[in-house]
């Protein structure tokens, strides 16, 4: 009987039903939650950032959490028991981001923290950047034993010499050491993660041809990819096309420059309004201590929850946090968000320039 029901399909339905199967055998039970949820109306991401240190060994001149004094975040680091509990609360994240306003090695847990994201499937990523300066064997070996996804290692020279100009108290030595072991160990436990990316931002001091070209040099022969930023503060290299042929940057505005050139420059500025405030539905930071702060750049205000308590949905779901959301969408203003003194709101909301719904879903957001 079953065979006969068999034949009797066509080819073409048959397709479809196995390509069916298949998609279903590849569904994560964590997706599954989120669209279950996402039925009866409540959107939840499958991604987070938790700062993991908020301490560090260095002392960079243009250091954000030292210029606002570590603001409201204050100084610490994410404990292995928030983290589980975090992971066992909220089972449908899939991604976690530890780094943001410090050093994610100086983590005392860090090593249980990497082997217990392994054992429930969670990627953790450092993409905001480590200074890679102080970690132990047993760590490095632990990233690629555990699978640490990637990260980006913030080296802008490719000396001593110009490295520490910016990076004060920094070993350039120790930090090329670090990822040659780190190379070491993926060789031995034939394991291509975690990726490292050299992150190179182009400033006054080390635009020179030869540094950059060494430092690419260098990247190739510690199999680790280059990337080249702009400066924040809008500096112009001095022999553009150079820079420009060498790095692979494009400087659009040749008078203003940087990254995300000034705030004034509302071209350059929009990138920036749409990585940050979009993080909101897409990624939302929480402290290492569990306070939730929405975005990255937040240093003056939480939202009033602690993730780690209540969890992450009611969190997201909290009246400031929503009120926040629809705020920045062009909504009613919310005088008690911590939006409410940030340029960047200042910004979109002078220019009515507010974040859409295209701007969410191209960053895989949900929006409500
Ligand atoms: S490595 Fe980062 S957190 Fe540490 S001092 Fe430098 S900019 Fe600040
Ligand atoms: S307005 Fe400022 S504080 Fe608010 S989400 Fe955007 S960057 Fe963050």
């Amino acid at each position: 009987m079953f065979k006969l029901i068999k034949k009797a399909i066509p080819p073409s339905v048959k397709d479809k039903i196995k390509s069916g199967i298949k998609f279903i055998r590849q569904l994560d039970y964590r997706d599954l939650i989120i669209w279950m949820n996402w039925i009866i109306g409540i959107k939840l991401p499958s991604k987070v950032r938790i700062d993991a240190s908020s301490l560090c060994q260095l002392n960079c001149r243009g250091c954000f959490m030292r210029k606002f004094n570590y603001g409201n975040r204050g100084k610490g680091y994410l404990k292995f028991t928030d983290f589980e509990k975090f992971v066992k609360m909220n089972p449908y994240i899939k991604e976690v981001e530890l780094s943001n306003l410090g050093e994610v090695f100086l983590n005392p847990d860090l090593k249980k923290i990497i082997q217990f994201a392994y054992s429930k499937k969670v990627k953790l990523t450092a993409w905001n950047g480590v200074n890679f300066n102080t970690v132990s064997d047993e760590i490095l070996e632990a990233l690629v034993k555990y699978q640490f996804y990637g990260m980006n290692v913030a080296i802008d020279g490719s000396s001593q010499e110009i490295y520490s100009w910016y990076r004060r108290n920094g070993n350039f030595d120790k930090v090329i050491d670090n990822i040659k072991k780190l190379k070491e160990y993926k060789e031995k436990y034939h394991s291509y993660h975690p990726i490292i990316v050299w992150q190179y931002v182009v400033s006054e001091l080390n635009q020179s041809e030869s540094e950059i070209k060494r430092a690419k040099e260098m990247a190739h022969e510690l199999g680790c990819k280059i990337i080249f930023i702009k400066d924040w503060d809008g500096f112009i290299p001095d022999d553009l096309p150079m820079v420009e042929r060498e790095t692979g940057l494009i400087y659009e505005n040749k008078e203003t420059g940087g990254l995300y050139g000034s705030e004034d420059n509302k071209v350059s500025y929009s990138p920036l309004r749409t990585l940050f405030c979009v993080e909101l539905w897409t990624s939302p930071q929480i402290n290492y201590d569990g306070r939730l702060m929405g975005c990255c750049p937040n240093m003056t205000k939480d939202y009033g929850v602690n993730v780690f308590e209540i969890g992450l949905k009611k969190s997201l779901y909290s009246d400031v946090y929503k009120r926040t959301k629809k705020m920045l969408m062009g909504g009613k203003v919310c005088e008690e968000s911590p939006c409410i003194d940030c340029s960047f709101y200042k910004k979109i909301a002078s220019e009515n320039n507010f974040i859409t719904k295209k701007e969410i879903r191209r960053r895989k957001g949900i929006y409500d």
